[in-house]
């Protein structure tokens, strides 16, 4: 049986193409998951594994990438259907207690959580699998090799798979950003406070461009065939966006008036790249513009403080 890669869209707040989860399915014929998708959106998750023909307790592998919510909230969910959860070494005990991790990203996202994400229900420690750089995970009847990607987080992998069929392809998280079909020329790029870490990103950048991948397939959204043309844009994006807050932090403007301009700037971004409307406040606005330049706020006072010590 051929290694096929199916997309389920969980239909993160009934924006298709949003969120996906990948079912990977080996020769055995069973299915390994990457990446949850949020609490909120187990439903869309269940319809599309029926779909595929399987059921939640049929998946006795999942990946996750990293622990923000929007790849590996329902790892609890997964968990209690009998799953094993791999994720990141540093990840590990954030989805054993969450506690932290709830607390963080409240700051983010305030007393819409619950609507945004949804429950995070905890994952038995001995269903935990902690992955470290390199490392081969053996999953229905395939290999899959974590690949250090720190940048958008520092607890991140993306996972290598290589088989004859499917040639090299990886899932990527966030580390290559976000591909949108209908506008492949639009990025997105979360940056979250207090990890995001441009340098870093740059490097994981050049490390899944020397992976000399066929295919990559980022959570937000799909199958990306131009891998190297993909990387390139991110990476330039990346410095245009941290340029972008760099510039305004030095002509002293504050958090609310970056937030502003970068949302216009973004805005006119992804209207030069045809972005479709129904998309703009997933990928755009929403809680993403004002998460972003926090991230990037962050980040550039970390390096002017490294600059003066
Ligand atoms: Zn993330």
């Amino acid at each position: 049986m051929p290694t096929a890669i199916h997309t389920i869209d969980v239909n993160y707040l009934n924006t298709p193409g949003a969120i996906a989860s990948y079912i990977v399915i080996g020769p055995g014929g069973d299915p390994v998951m990457v990446e949850t998708g949020p609490g909120c959106a187990v439903e869309g998750l269940v319809a599309g594994l029926k779909e595929l023909g399987f059921r939640p307790r049929d998946v006795r592998d999942v990946l996750v990438t990293h622990i923000h919510f929007d790849h590996a909230g329902a790892a609890g969910w997964m968990a209690r259907e009998g799953a094993r959860i791999h994720v990141h070494e540093f990840g590990a005990a954030h989805l054993v207690d969450p506690t932290r991790l709830v607390r963080s990203a409240e700051r983010i996202y305030g007393d819409r959580m619950g609507v945004l994400w949804g429950e995070l229900i905890p994952v038995p420690e001995k269903q935990v699998r902690p992955v470290y750089d390199g490392d081969a995970i053996d999953a229905g009847g395939l290999r899959f090799r974590a690949i250090e990607t720190p940048g958008h987080a520092r607890h991140h992998h993306a996972y290598g798979l290589e088989t004859e069929d499917l040639g090299r392809v990886a899932f990527t998280g966030d580390a290559a950003a976000t591909f949108v079909e209908e506008a492949p020329g639009f990025i997105s790029l979360p940056t979250p406070p207090p990890e995001f870490e441009l340098a870093a990103w740059i490097s994981s950048l050049d490390r899944l461009g020397e992976e000399g991948l066929d295919r990559i397939y980022p959570t937000h959204f799909g199958v990306v065939e131009d891998v190297p043309g993909h990387l390139t844009r991110v990476k330039q994006t990346l410095r245009d966006h941290a340029e972008f807050v760099r510039r305004q932090i030095d002509a002293g403007h504050d958090h609310d008036t970056i937030v502003e301009r970068y949302t216009n700037w973004f805005l006119d971004h992804a209207a030069a790249t045809a972005l479709p409307e129904p998309k703009v406040g997933f990928y755009v606005k929403d809680t993403m513009a004002s998460m972003n330049v926090s991230g990037m706020m962050r980040y550039w006072a970390k390096m002017a403080e490294r600059m003066t010590t």
